[in-house]
């Protein structure tokens, strides 16, 4: 994964943390959250991850 966060420009390689996994037919939900607070909803199948969902920073 190569891209960036939109708000603060960290890699979305790197999530400061993971909030949640939640399993899925076709493989995993995470939530994540960035340096900033947006959190992220990636969808993690068997060939990649997409970022499916942002939110704005933290305030
Ligand atoms: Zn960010």
């Amino acid at each position: 994964m190569t891209t960036t966060c939109p708000h603060c420009g960290w890699p979305d390689a790197e999530p400061a943390e993971i909030v949640s996994r939640h399993p899925t037919t076709s493989g995993l939900t995470l939530w994540t959250r960035c340096r900033c607070g947006s959190l992220q909803a990636r969808v993690v199948d068997d060939v990649r991850v997409r970022i499916v969902s942002r939110s704005r920073p933290a305030a």
